[in-house]
């Protein structure tokens, strides 16, 4: 039986996590669950799961485990706990300390969160190298392209990722600066966190997976293509200009799943085998109307820390939207104003990337009063 520790328990992967468990009531056990404040979700986890520790940044009563609380509660949790497997599922850049402290274990992380070795860029996976971690993605992208290149890792020439394009990609003379945090939360194809939600719809999303992906899999060669359908999570190109590929009907409970049992790949009977009687379409992105896409690549060409000012930037503008502070279109104007007035830092450090985080959210946050 392999030990599980949950990050993020409350959430839609975390939710997902605890539903594969489930379904393998056998081969895991819980033993920690970390939340945020959604204290109630978390009571009735911890009273099927009975974990032995639970972090949460709000107050909580434990029937029996150790908990940790506060804005540090997760980290805290990190340092102390021991797993066969670490499932990383707590949105934006607050994952970055109890990532790094999971990191050190040398065990298994099922990454879904993206921010973090987006901003954190090669320090992730030097690290991972260097205690032995094995980082497995769950972002189903990304599982794609690993399980694309589980036969073969070299003569790669290109990861192309799909996108659905979010709700507003095919509505050509919507106005986009009139679109509500309500509108860009409802995703056609995944039912997802309120964050990763807007930035489906902004296309900042696929921005983030650009460079998650060149993060995981050592290259720059990373494009993307419109494909509504989500059937095809994405491709891998090889130098003989063959290209693997990875369908299913989305369900992120394959790709976590995949995360937990690999190498294995176990039955999930919770998946329709594709019927082929849908049409598969592809369209060639838009970066007029959504140039997210466009300037992540551009960031990742910069190095440094332009990946983690596009992050940063964004989850400061999806907060200030979702609060009705901003237009929709503004949260790229935001990105665009940060890279204007950040110098780029060739040698930063974790601290440094939080200090970053706290002058960004300062300065747009302050512009709005
Ligand atoms: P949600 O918003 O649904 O969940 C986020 C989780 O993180 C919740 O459990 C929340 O707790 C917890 N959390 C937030 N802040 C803190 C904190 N400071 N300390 C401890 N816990 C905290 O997000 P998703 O599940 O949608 O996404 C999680 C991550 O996975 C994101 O980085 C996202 O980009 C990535 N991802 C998600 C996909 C999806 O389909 N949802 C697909 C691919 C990647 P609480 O709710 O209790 O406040
Ligand atoms: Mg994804």
């Amino acid at each position: 039986m392999k030990t599980v520790a949950v990050f993020g328990s409350t959430g839609s992967i975390g939710v997902q996590t605890l539903n594969v468990v489930r379904r393998f009531p056998h081969a895991y056990k819980v033993v920690a669950l970390a939340a945020g404040n959604n204290t109630a979700l978390l009571a009735e986890q911890e009273a099927e799961f009975s974990p032995d520790y639970i972090s949460t940044t709000a107050a909580y009563n434990s029937i029996s485990a150790r908990v940790f609380t506060g804005t540090d509660g997760a980290e805290k949790l990190a340092e102390e706990v021991d797993a066969d497997i670490f499932v990383m599922a707590i949105s934006g850049l607050a994952a970055l300390s109890p990532l790094f402290k999971i990191i050190k274990k040398g065990k298994r992380v099922a990454l879904a969160n993206k921010e973090a070795i987006v901003c954190a860029g090669d320090i992730v996976t030097d690290e991972a190298k260097r205690y032995g971690t094995e980082i497995i993605p769950v972002d189903s992208e990304h599982s794609a392209v690993f399980q694309c290149l589980r036969e073969e890792r070299k003569n790669v020439k290109k990861v192309v990722l799909t996108a659905s394009g979010g709700p507003f990609y095919a509505c050509h003379s919507m106005d986009l600066r009139q679109i509500t945090p309500e509108m860009a939360i409802k995703h056609p194809t995944w039912n997802m966190g309120r964050k990763i939600s807007v930035d489906s719809a902004t296309m900042v999303n696929k921005g983030l997976e650009i460079i998650e992906a060149a993060r995981l899999f050592g290259t720059s060669n990373v494009d993307y293509i419109i494909h509504p359908e989500s059937i095809i999570h994405s491709m891998v190109e090889f130098n003989d200009n063959s290209t693997l590929a990875l369908m299913s009907y989305p369900n992120m409970e394959l790709a976590i799943q995949y995360a937990l049992t690999y190498p294995e790949r176990e039955k999930n009977d919770g998946v329709k085998p594709f019927d082929f009687k849908k049409n598969l379409t592809f369209v060639l992105p838009d970066e007029i109307r959504f140039p997210a896409p466009k300037i992540a690549k551009e960031c990742l060409r910069l190095g440094g820390t332009a990946p983690a000012i596009y992050s940063i930037a964004d989850e400061v503008g999806v907060g200030l939207f979702l609060s009705k502070k901003i237009k929709f279109t503004d949260i790229c104007g935001i990105i665009e104003e940060a890279l204007s007035i950040n110098e780029i830092e060739r040698d930063f450090s974790i601290e440094r990337l939080k200090e970053l985080d706290r002058e960004i959210s300062q300065y747009f946050r302050r512009s709005m009063d």
